[in-house]
């Protein structure tokens, strides 16, 4: 059955990819978006398609919506663009998620909300599951973006508990894949972009520290089939097991790239966590799901977007 979705923040990297991937299953979708880390350009194909509807809209404002469903998409993802302005990235995921769960709780619709493995802060148990209560600096520079996201985690389970709302929590791992921004400083696109350039990749402190790497489409499956399961609110971890070193991170780009830079061995940034690994039982058991793109798979087609991207010239230093 075709229903109205509403994706906020579906102008962005993951975003983008959900609002195609519902639109192709016959739904229709309204991208809601501020831009502030989005882009018209994530979107402009769809535009055409008389299911979709572009909003341009910021969710710490209420704003009055018939829908279904909701995937609570909307918050800077990035440590570079969500410590820009931290008190506004903890009013859009505060504010902007209790504005969402209005929808939700006025229309009926179920509310999905895209949490984050950084809810674990840098945690202390590995493998993480979903019953580890994390390890989360509450002062620090990633504090708005943890801290604002747990919160949003605890406003859904409130409104469930309160009000009958019906809710899905999914915590990402780093996932990455092409139509990530080139400006953003995450890892993966500054790496390529720097081996694209031949410049040096800037390793942050011994390059030890770890993450799991989940490529977008695989997330985006596992979000869609969360939406789909009834009665389970989880929350489910949604990330790529087997945790890879940045600095082996590093050494993949280079030899994907065939480029010549060298390794640029920089500080640490504060609170940056060193470990970092999902487990997914919950996820295989409930929705049947697995990452099926391996990192080197899915740096290929990460490295052909940016290689493009830079061709037109539309890549900014990192
Ligand atoms: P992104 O920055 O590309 O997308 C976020 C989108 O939200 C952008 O289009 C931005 O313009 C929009 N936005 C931000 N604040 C808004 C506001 N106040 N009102 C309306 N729109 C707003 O990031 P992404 O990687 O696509 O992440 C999407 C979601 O997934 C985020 O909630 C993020 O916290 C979560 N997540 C992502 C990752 C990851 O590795 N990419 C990991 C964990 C969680
Ligand atoms: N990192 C790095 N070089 C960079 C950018 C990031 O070594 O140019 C490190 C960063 O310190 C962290 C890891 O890579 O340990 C992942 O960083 P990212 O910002 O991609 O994601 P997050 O820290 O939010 O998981």
């Amino acid at each position: 059955m075709p229903k109205r979705i509403l994706i906020t923040g579906g102008a962005g990297f993951i975003g983008s990819y959900l609002c195609e991937r519902l639109l192709a299953e016959g739904h229709e979708v309204l991208c809601l978006d501020n831009y502030f880390t989005g882009s018209k350009t994530n979107i402009a194909h769809l535009r055409d398609n008389p299911r979709f509807e572009a909003i341009r809209h910021d969710i710490v404002h209420p704003i009055y919506l018939e829908v279904e469903q909701i995937y609570n998409l909307a918050c800077p993802a990035s440590p570079v663009h969500y410590q820009y302005n931290a008190i506004k990235t903890v009013k859009t995921s505060v504010l902007g998620t209790m504005n969402m769960l209005g929808v939700a709780k006025r229309t009926g619709a179920t509310l999905l909300q895209a949490s984050t493995s950084e809810v674990y802060g840098d945690p202390v148990e590995h493998p993480q599951k979903e019953t580890y209560w994390g390890h989360v600096n509450p002062i620090g520079i990633r504090s708005c973006y943890d801290e604002g996201k747990r919160v949003a985690e605890t406003l859904l389970m409130d409104y469930h508990r309160q009000h009958r709302v019906k809710v899905k929590i999914v915590r990402i791992f780093n996932t990455y894949g092409p139509r990530m921004q080139p400006d953003d400083g995450r890892v993966v696109s500054n790496f390529i972009i720097q081996a694209l350039r031949n410049q040096p990749l800037t390793i942050h402190g011994d390059g030890r520290q770890t993450r799991a790497f989940c490529y977008v489409d695989d997330l985006v499956e596992g979000m869609v089939r969360m939406m789909a399961k009834p009665g389970f609110i989880g929350p489910v971890n949604l990330g790529n097991p087997g945790a890879v070193p940045i600095l082996r991170l590093a050494e993949m780009v280079l030899a994907q790239t065939g480029s010549r830079s060298e390794l640029r061995f920089l500080p640490r940034p504060a609170d940056d966590p060193v470990q970092r690994d999902p487990d997914i039982s919950l996820a295989r058991a409930e929705l049947g799901w697995a990452p099926s793109v391996s990192l080197e798979r899915g740096l290929g087609p990460t490295i052909a977007y940016f290689d493009r991207l830079l061709g037109a010239g539309e890549g900014k230093a990192p």
